[in-house]
């Protein structure tokens, strides 16, 4: 019998590690999730090539292309003053195999859970089941203590799992049980405002944008193709600066805190990038969201024997470089490939974190150096008040290096990625035929 895997978490990295392992050989997978049911929450993201590579593997590009995603083909850096500082052409168009895609992050977790419900059985995905400890058994085996909610009932029962993995996001509780005492998640005063808006394709072009100086910035992409002839698509956008006031610690890491655009729509007026006005963007917004700018300090370990991290819970980092969902599949993959290759769960756990944690270290410190965005405060101070000729201010050689040393610090360049997926078989000899374990 395979053994008895136990997820905590059913965000996009704990979804996907359910769907890898089952594609691994796995059978008994058991997904505990604490939001009552798989609320569709949150606004966009980016997906690299690399991690479509991963997801195409698993069967999961159809679907993801046919709802609310769309192939980022150019990325593009603007000064504050509305100048080109570079732009890039992305997925396919940058040589890659794969595309990347700007995806609703509400439409990718939907399709990886009925992903989930359909390969693995419904019984596989438990809503409404926060884990609130770890403790090892005699036999090194995990326990879980576990909080449960039925509609107005609440309870608290355990669960004993063979390997047990960490997907529970920033304020992971199986980290918080791995490392007592650690220091929450780390905010570096700037707030992001973050929405979706619904608008013609024209007002928003076919490319991402990423704009401001050195105190402020502003993201911007398409998420759809228009419905039909001139018909509105989804908008993602992602406002940062620094922040006027605090926010309290039990917010750091909160996605779902709303906010009015009318209270920061101010800073942004006569923001307008290639056509792309940026106030008009906010006033069609449907959604709204102040979240402040966390990550997690790197940590020296993440596998303590048969428990292990991955995704947030592992390696939050500030969402720069279109990377915090991109690590997180490419993580559920390496973890299933390894538990599929060693018979020794711990000796897999441990090979899947020596492969994994270095480089997602590396883009957590990246990050904190703004990553390939570093060209926009550099073009800012250098040329604080605009520019006829981007190349007088920032040699092109000096532009490419940037962008090629970000790619090379997460290994996801196309020679790389082109490659194809290191985590395909081995996959388990025999499948077992039992079914996932229920909760206690
Ligand atoms: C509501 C929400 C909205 C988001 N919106 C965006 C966005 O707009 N743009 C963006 O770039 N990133 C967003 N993110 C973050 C993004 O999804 C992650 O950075 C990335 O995808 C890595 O995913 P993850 O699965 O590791 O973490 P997450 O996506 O955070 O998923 C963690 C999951 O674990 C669950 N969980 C937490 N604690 C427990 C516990 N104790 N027991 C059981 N389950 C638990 C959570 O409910 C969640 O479903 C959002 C995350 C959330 C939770």
């Amino acid at each position: 019998m395979t053994p008895h895997i136990v997820i905590a978490g059913g965000g996009v990295a704990g979804l996907t590690a359910a769907l890898a392992l089952h594609a691994a050989g796995f059978e008994r997978i058991t997904v505990v999730e604490a939001g009552r049911a798989l609320r569709p929450a949150g606004a966009g993201l980016n997906l690299m090539p690399g991690a479509v590579r991963e997801l195409d593997a698993l069967g999961l590009l159809g679907a993801l292309e046919s709802g609310a995603a769309l192939r980022t083909r150019e990325l593009r850096y603007y000064h504050r003053s509305g100048g080109l500082i570079s732009r890039e052409p992305r997925g396919l168009g940058a040589g890659y195999r794969w595309p990347q895609l700007s995806v609703h992050r509400a439409h990718l977790q939907q399709v990886l859970g009925d992903a989930v419900r359909e390969r693995l059985g419904p019984a596989a995905l438990v809503p409404g089941v926060r884990v609130t400890g770890v403790e090892v058994l005699a036999d090194g085996r995990p326990r879980l203590s576990l909080e449960h909610r039925d509609g107005g009932r609440s309870g608290r029962a355990s669960l004993e799992a063979d390997v047990l993995v960490g997907a529970d996001g920033i304020r992971s509780a199986v980290r918080a049980a791995l490392n007592p005492g650690e220091a929450g998640p780390s905010w570096n005063g700037t707030v992001v405002w973050r929405g979706v808006s619904r608008m013609p394709a024209a007002a928003v072009g076919s490319f991402m944008l990423i704009a401001g100086d050195d105190r402020q910035k502003a993201v911007v992409y398409p998420m759809t193709r228009p419905a039909g002839p001139g018909g509105p698509v989804l908008v993602n956008w992602a406002l940062a600066r620094p922040a006027e006031g605090v926010f309290e610690e039990r917010l750091l890491g909160d996605w779902n805190r709303p906010a009015d655009v009318d209270t920061f729509l101010h800073h942004y007026e006569g923001w307008e990038f290639g056509g792309v006005r940026v106030p008009e963007v906010l006033r069609a917004a449907e959604t709204s969201h102040a979240y402040p700018m966390v990550d997690r300090e790197p940590l020296d370990r993440w596998t303590h024997g048969r428990t292990t991290l991955i995704g947030d819970a592992a390696h939050a980092m500030y969402p720069i470089g279109s990377n915090g969902a991109s690590q997180s599949i490419v993580d559920a993959r390496a973890l299933a490939h390894a538990l599929a290759a060693h018979p020794d769960p711990a000796e897999a756990l441990h090979a899947y974190e020596s492969e994994r944690r270095p480089v997602t270290t590396a883009l957590q410190h990246a990050n904190r150096q703004l990553g390939p965005e570093a060209v926009i405060h550099l073009a800012h101070q250098r040329a604080p008040h605009g520019f006829t000729d981007i190349h007088q201010v920032i040699p092109a050689e000096e532009l490419a290096a940037i962008a090629c040393r970000y790619a090379a610090t997460g290994a996801f360049d196309p020679a790389t990625v082109n490659l194809g997926s290191p985590y395909g078989p081995p996959y388990l000899p025999a499948r077992a035929v039992a079914g996932p374990a229920p909760v206690a």
